[in-house]
This record gives C-alpha cells, sequence and structure tokens, in this order.
C-alpha cells in the first residue's frame, strides 16, 4: 500500500477537479458560436442524398445526393455545437463526398473542429492506455486470486454468490425503472416536435436465444490467444479460470511455479496501472471537454422528462439501493466506501466505458477500499462483462418511455415484465463500451413489438445517460466486491498486495 494510499485524497480530488474543468469548459465552447440546424437524410443504403442546413439568419443552403427515394433521416440538432457533431459524422464520408464536405467545412467553425479532434484524441490516448494494462492486468490478477483460494470450491461458491448479487441488484435496478417510468409518465408528458428516425444503430436484432448461446460460445474460446488479442473478456476469463484449476489440480512444483509467475505478473501489471492511474485527473479533463462540447444544450429539452426519470431511478438505485445493500449485508460504510472508488466512478462517468475503466477499479477497490485480490479479481472483470444494473434500468425506463409515446394504450403488465426480462438478459450480454446499452435496445424494443426506428427518439441524449449509467455499472461491481469479499473464506496465502 503506497503511492496510491498515500495521495489517495488528492487523487479523487484531482479526477474531479479535471472533471469539472473539462465539463465547463466543454459546455463554454458549446453556447459560444453561431446557431445552426441540420438536416441529413439518409437512403437506405446509409449513404446522404439530402442535407440541408440552415443559421441563424435563416440562409438555408440546400444540397442533394443521389436519386434514392428518402427513406431515413435524422436532425443533428439545432446547436452551435452541431459544428463539432457534423465533422465527427463527416469524417465517414469526407472521401466520397468531397462536396458536401467543403460545405460543412465552409460553414463549420474550424476551431472547434480543431478541439474536438485533438480533445478526443488526448481522451482516446488515456483510455489507450487502461486498454493496454487491463488484459494482462485481468489474466495475473485472476491466476493469482484464484490460486489463493486454493480449492476448486471455493471458486464454485464464490461464482455463485457473484451471479446472485448480479441477477437481484440488476432485477432490483429495472424495477426501480419501471417504477419509476409508470409514476412520472414521461412519454406522455414529451412534446417531440424534432423530426427523428433511424441511425445507423437500428438493425434488426438475434433472438434472445441465439445472443445468450453466443454469450455461452464465448466461454470456450476456440483459440485463447486469439481472445486475448480481440479483448474478449469472457473468453480470457473463462480460459484463465479453468488454466488456473488445473494449475491447482496438477498442484507440487508446478502450482509453485504458476503461483509465483501470477503473482510476480500481478504485482509489476498493477504498478504499470498504477502508474496509468496517475495520468486520470488530465485524462478525464479530456473525456469530458469533448463530451460536453458534443452534446448541445437544447436537444435535452423536448427529452426532459425522459432524462429526469432515467436520473432519479439511476440515483434511486445508487444513492439507497446498493448503499443499504453495503451497509447492511457488507457491513461497511457506503459512504467511506464510495470515496475510496471515487476514482474509478469519475473514470466511468467521463469515459462511459465499464471495461475501459476496469483496471482503475480493480486498484481502486484493492488499495483503497482494501477488498482482497482474491475477491477483486473474480468479480471485477466478470462484473464489467455482464453485471450493468444502470444498463438494465435504461433499458426497461428508454422501452417504456418509447411504449408511452408511440402507443395509445400503455403497455400491459405482461408486456412490461417481458421487458424487465429481456432488459436483464440484454445487460448481461452488452458489452462495457460507450453506447453498448443502446444498440441492444432492438432486441427487447423487438420482443414488445415496439418499431425499432423509434430508437431515434432518444439517440440525442444517449451519451449523456451513458455516462450516468456506466457510473452505476461499476459502482454495483464494487458494491458486489465489498459483499463477496465479507464472506469470503478466509485463506492462508495472501496474495494481496
Ligand atoms: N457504456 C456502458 C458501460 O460501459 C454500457 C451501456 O452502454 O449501457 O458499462
Amino acid at each position: 500500500m503506497n503511492d496510491v494510499t498515500n495521495k489517495k485524497f488528492a487523487l479523487h480530488w484531482q479526477i474531479l477537479i479535471g472533471m469539472l474543468a473539462g465539463g465547463l469548459i466543454g459546455v463554454l465552447l458549446n453556447l459560444n458560436g453561431r446557431e445552426y440546424s441540420v438536416i441529413l437524410e439518409k437512403d437506405q443504403a446509409g449513404s446522404f442524398d439530402k442535407v440541408e442546413m440552415q443559421d441563424v439568419n435563416s440562409m438555408v443552403l440546400i444540397s442533394s445526393f443521389g436519386e434514392t427515394e428518402k427513406k431515413n433521416s435524422f436532425v443533428i440538432g439545432s446547436s452551435p455545437a452541431y459544428s463539432l457533431i457534423t465533422h465527427k459524422t463527416l469524417s465517414d464520408f469526407r472521401a466520397d463526398e468531397p462536396e458536401l464536405y467543403s460545405l460543412f467545412q465552409e460553414h463549420g467553425r474550424s476551431w472547434a473542429r480543431w478541439i474536438s479532434d485533438w480533445t478526443k484524441r488526448l481522451g482516446d490516448l488515456f483510455l489507450r492506455m487502461l486498454k493496454m494494462v487491463a488484459i494482462p492486468l485481468i489474466v495475473c490478477s485472476l491466476t493469482s486470486g484464484v490460486l489463493g483460494l486454493g480449492k476448486a470450491e471455493r471458486i464454485g461458491k464464490m461464482f455463485g454468490r457473484t451471479m446472485t448479487y448480479y441477477l437481484c441488484t440488476s432485477f432490483l435496478a429495472i424495477v426501480t425503472g419501471l417504477v419509476l417510468v409508470n409514476l412520472i409518465q414521461p412519454g406522455e408528458r414529451s412534446e417531440m416536435a424534432m423530426t427523428v428516425a433511424t441511425d445507423s444503430v437500428v438493425k434488426s436484432a438475434e433472438p434472445i436465444s441465439v445472443m445468450l448461446f453466443s454469450q455461452l460460445e464465448k466461454m470456450v474460446p476456440t483459440n485463447p490467444f486469439q481472445a486475448l488479442a480481440d479483448g474478449d473478456y469472457l473468453s480470457i476469463i473463462s480460459f484463465t479460470l479453468m488454466f488456473a484449476l488445473c494449475a491447482l489440480l496438477v498442484g507440487g512444483k508446478t502450482l509453485e511455479t504458476v503461483r509465483d509467475g501470477a503473482e510476480a505478473g500481478f504485482q509489476v501489471m498493477m504498478k504499470l496501472t498504477l502508474a496509468v492511474i496517475a495520468l486520470a485527473p488530465l485524462g478525464v479533463f479530456f473525456l469530458m471537454l469533448n463530451a460536453t462540447a458534443l452534446n448541445g444544450m437544447e436537444v435535452f429539452q423536448p427529452l426532459a422528462w425522459y432524462m429526469l426519470t432515467v436520473l432519479l431511478a439511476l440515483l434511486f438505485h445508487a444513492c439507497v439501493t446498493l448503499p443499504l445493500i453495503v451497509k447492511v449485508i457488507a457491513k461497511r460504510n457506503p459512504l467511506e466506501f464510495a470515496r475510496a472508488m471515487s476514482p474509478a466512478l469519475l473514470t466511468a462517468f467521463s469515459s462511459a466505458s465499464s471495461n475501459g475503466t476496469l483496471p482503475l477499479t480493480m486498484a481502486s477497490v484493492e488499495k483503497r477500499a482494501g477488498v482482497k485480490n482474491q475477491t477483486s479479481s473474480f468479480v471485477l472483470p466478470l462484473g464489467a462483462t455482464i453485471n450493468m444494473d444502470g444498463t438494465a434500468l435504461y433499458e426497461a425506463v428508454a422501452v417504456l418511455f418509447i411504449a408511452q409515446h408511440t402507443m395509445d394504450e400503455p403497455l400491459s403488465l405482461s408486456l412490461q415484465i417481458t421487458v424487465a426480462l429481456t432488459a436483464l438478459l440484454v445487460s448481461i450480454g452488452a458489452a462495457g463500451i460507450p453506447h453498448a446499452g443502446l444498440v441492444m435496445m432492438v432486441i427487447v424494443l423487438q420482443a414488445v413489438g415496439l418499431p425499432l426506428e423509434m430508437q431515434g427518439l432518444i439517440l440525442a441524449v444517449d451519451r449523456v445517460l451513458d455516462m450516468f449509467r456506466t457510473s452505476v455499472n461499476v459502482w454495483s461491481d464494487s458494491c458486489g466486491c465489498a459483499i463477496i469479499d465479507r464472506f469470503a473464506d478466509p485463506v492462508a496465502d495472501s496474495t494481496a498486495s
């Protein structure tokens, strides 16, 4: 317990300051500038066939492409920030549509694009560093953690408890979301004046059984080295577990060698992780700046009730349900635990990626919250992949919101139960990356027969909500660690540092 513990007070304040400063500058950038509204229309093949651009002086510029009949369209927004957004969209077809590109270039603000580009690059650099340490850290930590547990039955017990915790909290999160969305009825209150329709995320989904089976398939990687290279968490976790279990069965000198190797690798990777974490305040600054500069405030207004419902439900789950579980079951002070976890929670918020945050979550849980390595090495990587309370809650609220907005009748109880169950399964299948929940939502929409393109209604605010739900995902994983750790059998060999 070292550098991080000594600087622990400083670190979460540093990250908070980085986050607030980035957010503030982003908002200021967003407020400052000319106002444009842009309508891009896409044909079925996904290429742009019409662009309309209007500035505050009502000068309308129209440029049309292709002869295809209009099938899809979406409004990017009426925001001074939209030149940042369009620039992002533009990079996709810069080469194919030079005429369109120059149209935007002429009217976009070059300094804003410059800031957008560079904050994105620098923020992504920080995320790359976290991703760089994640896989070797998981492999070494999980191996040394399982070998530290010493017996296969202890692993079985821990697995059972972990899965029970994941399912119970995700279920509680969904119930919270459903209660609030039924009480507040955001879909009835929202005036959606803007034209919204589909985006590339809207595709028809695989049946839920296929999605779940593909998760199972991932647990049997045909090539574990390929899984390492692809960063496929479920494959890596399951192979590492099998490897460590077999090392336990072989025992003797082989077991000692594997244990020493894993332990040495873990110590080195933790050192590297802590070095990366020292850069978190800067990384978070750039991530926040980019996120806030890209999101124009005016898109929030028609969706205010919807956002309020999601945020209230997330707040309740994060500040009431989970702390109660920590207090009553883990017998820990939830406030102190949250403070110890704050570097991970703030980074999750800024990056909207629980996979990306994983090294920080592992380091915070072990070095700041004092959870044993045997517990965290098992609970956290699994949690980052399959335990997503925030995402499950969000799926339920968003789909009910869409149903309220689209249908005359409220969704029946049995269909709401279908939403709850599919939201739970979808949260297990969703990857811990930005917007994964939005992409997976088509499965829930399909399950209750809602039109997939209605997802376009909520696209504009997904990034903001993603930041909140990712923090809740990481917070739930961390609380799970505290609980499982309390009931973990004492082990003779402590590999935790
Ligand atoms: N971004 C979330 C996560 O990484 C997943 C989601 O989109 O809900 O945990």
